[in-house]
């Protein structure tokens, strides 16, 4: 998977689940409003867990680090690009 991939799925899961968060916060309080809840506080720990598995070098497999990582073009331990 490139890494591009990687950042574009991470960041959607992200955003859908603050999007879903701040639905349930916005709007009045209804019988859905907990599942949204749930549903959003899934989708931000889905996609930081993605970037826990799947944000890694895929020349020498260390972790990358968060920090950075919209620029980042190559590998700051092996120096491979990304
Ligand atoms: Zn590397």
């Amino acid at each position: 998977m490139k890494m591009s991939q990687v950042k574009a799925i991470g960041f959607s899961l992200i955003a859908v689940g603050i999007i879903l968060m701040l639905i349930a916060i916005l709007l009045p309080e209804n019988w859905w409003t907990p599942i949204l809840c749930i549903l959003g506080l899934a989708a931000n720990i889905g996609g930081q867990g993605f970037f826990f598995f799947k944000w890694k070098c895929p020349h020498c497999l260390s972790h990358l680090p968060a920090s950075g990582m919209l620029g980042m073009k190559h590998c700051p331990y092996c120096g491979n690009e990304l």
